[in-house]
């Protein structure tokens, strides 16, 4: 199934799409990679959920991506006395260690860490965001705060805290079980909530290995802060601007977002912007004029993907949204200034061989006009290198491998075809030339682009460029 725009979408399944007729019709409209919520739902009906789309990927004969997002450690106030307590800017308010209301006017908080960790200046945003308070002394089992923004406090609301690090596991026993779950399931892609140090992705690496890519939720400040590094160590990232937008100022979340977008792609690794892109189509069939633009810019700023949570798992026009969020990144894409803005923040030159080799593939493409580039990877390496350059015409991956085909779903400008293994120079050739001609990518007279990494079937080198004419029966 071809598309014809560069950017991909995300759409997480929930209750208004999970059935295998609504599963097909968002696949028709354009998503490319679908989520499973862990947060949501039980094991059988992300079993239910992913058994249609495989089935779906039969039927179609395309590769589908199937990412699951973990929960990761949720904090949360205790049981309150009464459920709730409203307090006011000024006051002065405590917390205790507990999950239940011992003392009057104190707020349960069962979570050990936060007592080790958090320090006098720090805040605690309860209710995402809606009360905020700023520690003024912590003891062993207190913690003693003034209300900055005052509001109500009720039973288990989240709690976030932007300014600490706290000495959690990213992975809750929860968790753990889930993602043995979804390993099982085949999923292509694991998100991992709430990472805030570059140890958080090395402990899921240790549990995921290479059967499915690893991308780090980046929603923490900390998580910011050391992005390089988690970059090195994940395969990817999202742009969780929900749980970011609550630990930093809102208007300090568009920049961020360029930030990370542009450090994703320097790093070569995909990157998902996410959450409230097309909120108001959760009730609406069209979006406001704000949100379109929202969509516009992630694509602007060159992001692999951009994702919708509510709208497809929840909302009243799950397939609509999903054609418009089509809508507009083709027609951002075909914007006269898409170009030229989109070159403007190209990631500065590798000087590893196969950065080098993929991004000459990309500008010989364009000096020649080849109408597509043809790249063979085992891995999905080769292609990521190449869709770093973001050249103006399709990278075609070619790979003997079903499980690359489907986590290429997610990256900028590649269609993901599955052929058998190439052994030789002239299969190569012969090969790249049959499937770019038959997936109507090039017709006779074509010239086109092929990369590889020879020896073949070696995951990470992209060491080989050629160009090849198209010509009836016979290619040179
Ligand atoms: C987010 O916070 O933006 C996000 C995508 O994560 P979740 O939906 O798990 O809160």
């Amino acid at each position: 199934m071809r598309r014809f725009r560069r950017a991909k979408i995300v759409a997480t399944v929930g209750p208004a799409s999970a059935t295998p007729d609504t599963l097909r019709a968002l696949l028709f409209a354009g998503v490319d990679t679908f989520r499973l919520n862990f947060s949501h739902g039980t094991h059988e009906d992300h079993a239910r959920v992913h058994a249609a789309i495989r089935a779906l990927e039969s039927e179609t004969g395309s590769s589908i991506g199937i990412l699951q997002d973990l929960q990761g450690p949720k904090i949360r106030v205790g049981t309150i006395a009464g459920g709730a307590i409203r307090v006011a800017a000024g006051e002065r308010i405590r917390f205790v260690l507990g999950g239940v209301d011992g003392v009057a006017d104190a707020i349960p908080l069962p979570h050990p860490e936060i007592f080790a960790a958090v320090m006098p200046g720090h805040d605690l945003l309860i209710d995402d965001g809606r009360v905020r308070v700023r520690v003024t002394g912590v003891t062993g089992e207190a913690i003693d705060a003034e209300v900055i923004l005052g509001g109500v406090i009720s039973n288990r609301k989240g709690v976030n805290l932007p300014g600490t690090v706290l000495d959690v596991s990213p992975l809750t026993a929860k968790d753990r079980a889930d993602l043995a779950f979804g390993l099982e399931l085949g999923v292509d892609w694991v998100a991992l909530s709430f990472v805030q140090k570059p140890s958080d992705v090395i402990e899921a690496r240790a549990l995921v290995g290479s059967n499915a890519g690893l991308i780090a939720k980046i929603e923490k400040p900390s998580a910011i802060d050391c992005i390089d590094d988690i970059l090195r160590l994940a395969d990817g990232v999202m742009v969780a601007r929900g749980d970011l937008g609550v630990e930093i100022p809102h208007e300090d979340v568009p920049g961020r977002q360029k930030e990370l977008v542009r450090a994703c792609r320097q790093a070569a690794k995909p990157v998902i912007v996410a959450t409230q892109m097309l909120d108001s189509m959760v009730g609406a069939p069209t979006p406001t004029r704000a949100e379109a633009s929202d969509v516009a810019t992630a694509i602007y700023d060159g992001a692999d993907a951009v994702m919708l949570s509510a709208e497809s798992a929840t909302g009243s026009y799950p397939v609509e949204t999903v054609e418009m969020m089509d809508r507009i990144i083709r027609a951002t894409e075909s914007h006269k200034l898409y170009r030229s803005i989109v070159q403007a923040s190209q990631p500065g030159s590798e000087e590893t061989p196969p950065h080098a080799v993929a991004a000459a593939a990309a500008d010989l493409a364009e000096t020649i006009g080849a109408p597509v580039i043809v790249g063979f990877t085992s891995s999905g390496t080769t292609a990521t290198r190449i869709a770093r350059k973001r050249p103006s015409l399709p990278i075609l991956a070619i790979t003997p491998h079903q499980s690359t085909a489907r986590r290429m779903s997610l990256l900028w400008g590649v269609h993901a075809s599955l052929a058998g293994d190439v052994d030789s120079y002239e299969e190569m050739v012969e090969r790249g030339a049959f499937v770019a001609r038959n997936e109507g990518f090039a017709a006779p007279g074509d010239h086109i682009v092929i990369v590889a990494g020879i020896p073949f079937g070696r995951a990470g080198t992209t060491n080989n460029l050629r160009v090849v004419q198209i010509v009836d029966g016979r290619e040179v």
